[in-house]
């Protein structure tokens, strides 16, 4: 579902060109769940949105659901998107001039599913979030924006989906519930789970975990295991 070849990226910075990431490569088979760990800085973010087809490589290929992103156009890039990859980012969430409420109805609509609203209204309830359907997101924390992304990912079902610290800004019940509603996600629709965080514990949930370090991929705990052996290893 997801294959990354050699992918580099350098910024130009100053005139010189600043490296953030060397020649990562690794695959991903539908169904896996996958973090990436690191320090900050290291280059997760970059590697995150190379993945999901936000930012180009200054070399190296990305596969996404057998589509090589990087040879697209950033229109043909924000239709793969679209079709296949939901996000939990910070910075790239929801719709700002859409209420929580309909950000999560939005991708039911399109499908054409019947009592859109009543279903999103559900998810809402699933994230905590009974009664804030009606505010637009700078009405909302970031961490109540995460539910709410996290809400939508539900209502989309995609294929893959990437979240960037999807605990990062949440206290430890809100964090143990966005947890158990991303792996039922990966249970219930099959969703490829590829997480950055700095939760070591929530690291250790996933099948494989890849440490990165000044840009470069420093382990990987190899090949996916089957989620009945993860679990039971755990
Ligand atoms: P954190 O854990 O702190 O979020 P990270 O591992 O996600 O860090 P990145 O955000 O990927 O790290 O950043 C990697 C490096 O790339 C950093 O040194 C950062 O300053 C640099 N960087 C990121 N975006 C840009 C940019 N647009 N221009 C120049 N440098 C950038």
């Amino acid at each position: 579902v997801l294959k990354v070849e050699n992918l580099t990226k350098s910024y130009s910075s100053g005139g010189r060109a600043l490296t953030v990431l060397e020649s990562v490569s690794f695959e991903l088979t539908a169904g896996d769940t996958f973090s990436i760990v690191g320090p900050s800085g290291s280059g997760k973010t970059t590697l995150l949105g190379l993945c999901a087809g936000l930012d180009r490589a200054t070399s190296g290929s990305v596969w996404l659901n057998g589509v090589q992103l990087d040879t697209l156009s950033e229109d043909q890039r924000a239709a793969v998107r679209n079709q296949y990859v939901g996000f939990i980012f910070q910075n790239f969430q929801l719709l700002p001039t859409l209420t929580a409420l309909e950000n999560v109805q939005v991708p039911l609509e399109l499908r054409g599913e019947k009592g859109s609203a009543r279903a999103a209204q559900e998810l809402l309830a699933r994230v905590g979030l009974a009664g804030r359907g009606h505010h637009y997101p700078t009405q909302l924390s970031g961490g109540e924006q995460q539910r709410v992304s996290l809400a939508r990912a539900f209502a989309n079902r995609p294929t893959i989906l990437f979240a960037d610290e999807p605990t990062g800004n949440l206290d430890a019940e809100t964090s143990a519930t966005v947890v158990d509603l991303l792996f039922e996600l990966n249970r219930e629709a099959g969703t490829t789970l590829v997480l950055v965080t700095h939760d070591l514990e929530l690291a250790a949930k996933t099948q494989r975990v890849v440490r990165i370090k000044g840009g470069t991929m420093i382990s990987d705990s190899g090949t996916p295991v089957s989620s009945a052996a993860s679990s039971s290893a755990l």
